[in-house]
């Protein structure tokens, strides 16, 4: 089995997990900038977090052979405070040369709030400028489907943002088929406790097909499993699917969107 890991938090993770994922087939492992589980207190807290994504971690995991690319931003649950996210933003074209930087992400709505809005138009305004893909985050429960819509028009009023350059994670049943529909990319996160269980994953894919979707663990620094991509990979061949309808999921779509950078190299 091969596999890449689209979307995960490896800054959260051990080094175990690098060598188990690894050893499961990982082939390439790409980081969108993530909330720390705490508020930092300045945007020189984003710079060293910028300079984690773009030159430490990479070096962690090449250490196990093992291709490390990252997204960059301030995340949706930062940007409340408007002033700070300007002034992240602003950092970020600095680290926008690195051989590794894929894009901007994860981007989009934690709350649906006005100031996470206007932060959302920011990035994606800056996505635009400098002509990067984009992964958007979008919210939890009961706030997924109002945000998914609200993310979705922000993207598509954008006159230069093209809809096959952005990536929609955190799908769910009730929000997959729009962002499909508008010609969007869709991630599908696979947690032990919230987002899909690798079951509800699969029937997703037998209801929507596999044209521009993927599947990652976001294996951050809460309950989650870092394997969760090559287990789900498990599950969809108990459940009959053929390894080429696997391999596009979990290996030639992530490449496919991915090599849309061109920083991506191809495994
Ligand atoms: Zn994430």
């Amino acid at each position: 089995m091969r596999y890449i890991e689209p979307h995960g938090h490896m800054v959260s993770r051990v080094t175990d997990d690098y060598q188990d994922m690894v050893s499961c087939g990982c082939a390439a492992v790409c980081e969108p900038a993530f909330w720390a589980g705490f508020d930092r207190s300045s945007a020189a807290g984003f710079y060293d977090y910028f300079c984690q994504l773009t030159e430490h971690e990479p070096k962690r995991a090449a250490r196990f052979g093992l291709p490390h690319y990252c997204w960059l931003c301030i995340n949706p649950k930062e940007s409340e405070d408007t002033k700070l996210a300007s002034e992240v933003i602003e950092l970020i074209p600095r680290f926008m040369d690195k051989p590794t930087v894929l894009g901007i992400g994860e981007i989009g709505l934690n709350k649906n709030s006005r100031n996470e809005l206007k932060v959302l138009e920011m990035h994606v305004d800056l996505a635009a400028r400098y002509d990067q893909l984009i992964l958007v985050h979008t919210p939890h429960l009961e706030d997924k489907l109002k945000g998914t819509r609200l993310i979705l028009d922000v993207l598509r009023n954008h006159p230069r943002i093209r809809p096959e350059r952005c990536v929609i994670d955190h799908v769910e049943e009730h929000t997959v088929k729009q962002v499909l529909d508008r010609g969007f990319w869709a991630g599908m996160t696979l947690y032990p406790e919230s987002k899909c269980t690798a079951a509800r994953a699969i029937d997703i894919l037998d209801v929507y097909g596999a044209e521009r979707i993927w599947m990652n663990s976001a294996c951050d620094w809460g309950v989650s499993v870092p394997l969760a991509v090559p287990k789900a990979a498990l599950e969809m061949r108990r459940r009959g699917h053929s390894n080429e309808f696997i391999d596009g999921v979990i290996y030639q779509n992530p490449i496919r969107f991915m090599s849309q950078s061109p920083r991506f190299k191809i495994p």
